[in-house]
């Protein structure tokens, strides 16, 4: 079998699984895809790759792959407050490979069943393993949740727990046993769509965290032109986490450990009802940690007993090999 003749076999494998949407006018099948608009809505779309050995180790299974390629994108549209829609699929093959294909699609078509997201288009090609994402997703116009809306008094907040990712790729590296339940958050993280909507007309600003909290809040604090002040004790732990890993380390893991798919968003003080209930109305647990201050571009971090601390590395590193 040529390779040519394996790329559309592939093709057809994903074609043939792939669910559409009624605003798909075309889908997989020519030569680009035809999406239809609904009026007075804006388009906002993101896009993320995965590497091999950069950004899942190799012995990942290929439906927490699938799974985690089309999350962290769903994430990106989650910290806007878009509601996902469309997606397309870059693929970068070592060999035409139909199981680990399927194995791929499980994951990867069961999020998006999951957020009636249409797999609309991709490119597959040989070469190392690498999966690009595309995601499209809609808003209203203004409804939108950017990094440049926090104002001075607002209070910081985080939606689930933080570190449990880097807390498993830490005992990856380390060669330690890695806990599931660490194991299933870095694998399987759960884009926070429905927060991030239910946020819209609340929160002043939003980011996904993908790169740990202090690398991101920072990129709020610089676009909104403040500062941050995080109590570090405040910072939500799974039982997991805390099981795993002891106080000094773990503060560690959740400040400036990544790969945790939370979404980190300022509101005013008087929403700490519509807060939680928003929240509360999609399951998700939100926890206070701190507030924005007008010194612009700084972030303190200080414990419950106001003692300052700072980590030993302020965003997350990509692992090698
Ligand atoms: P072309 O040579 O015109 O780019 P391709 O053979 O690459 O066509 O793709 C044929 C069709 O299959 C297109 O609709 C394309 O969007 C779709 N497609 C190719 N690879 C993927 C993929 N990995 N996921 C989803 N759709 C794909
Ligand atoms: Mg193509």
């Amino acid at each position: 079998m040529t390779a040519r003749a394996s790329e559309f076999d592939l093709i057809a494998r994903i074609h043939q699984r792939a669910a559409s949407r009624g605003d798909v006018v075309v889908g997989i099948g020519d030569d680009a895809a035809i999406l239809s608009l609904p009026p007075g809505r804006q388009l906002v779309v993101a896009m993320d790759t995965l590497n091999v050995g950069v950004h899942f180790p190799e012995d990942t299974a290929p439906a927490d792959i699938g799974w985690k390629s089309l999350a962290v994108n769903l994430s990106d549209l989650a910290a806007m407050a878009a509601t996902p829609t469309w997606c397309t699929l870059s693929l970068s093959l070592p060999q035409p490979d139909e199981a680990w294909l399927d194995g791929f699609l499980d994951g990867f078509l069961a999020l998006a069943a999951s957020h009636e997201v249409a797999l609309v288009g991709g490119d597959t090609t040989r070469g190392p393993l690498s999966v690009c994402v595309t995601v499209h997703g809609l808003v209203d116009p203004r409804g939108a949740l950017l990094r440049s809306g926090a104002r001075v008094g607002d209070d910081v907040w985080m939606t689930g727990t933080l570190g449990d990712a880097a807390a498993a790729l830490r005992q990856w590296q380390s060669h330690r046993p890695i806990d599931p339940a660490l194991r299933a958050r870095l694998d399987r993280p759960t884009p926070r769509v429905e927060a991030g909507l239910a946020l819209a007309g609340i929160a002043h600003a939003c980011i996904d965290v993908s790169d740990g909290l202090l690398a991101d809040l920072g990129h709020i604090c610089r676009a909104s032109r403040v500062g941050a002040q995080i109590d570090v004790d405040a910072l939500p732990a799974s039982d997991a986490l805390i099981a795993a890993f002891d106080p000094p380390a773990r503060r560690e893991l959740q400040a400036a450990g990544g790969d945790d798919y939370e979404l980190c968003f300022t509101a005013p003080k008087t929403a700490r009802l519509a807060v939680q209930d928003a929240m509360h109305a999609c399951e998700v647990i939100a926890t206070r940690i701190g507030g924005i201050t007008a010194d612009a571009g700084k972030i303190a971090l200080r414990d419950a007993a106001g003692a300052e601390w700072s980590p030993s590395h302020a965003g997350y590193v990509h692992f090698e090999g």
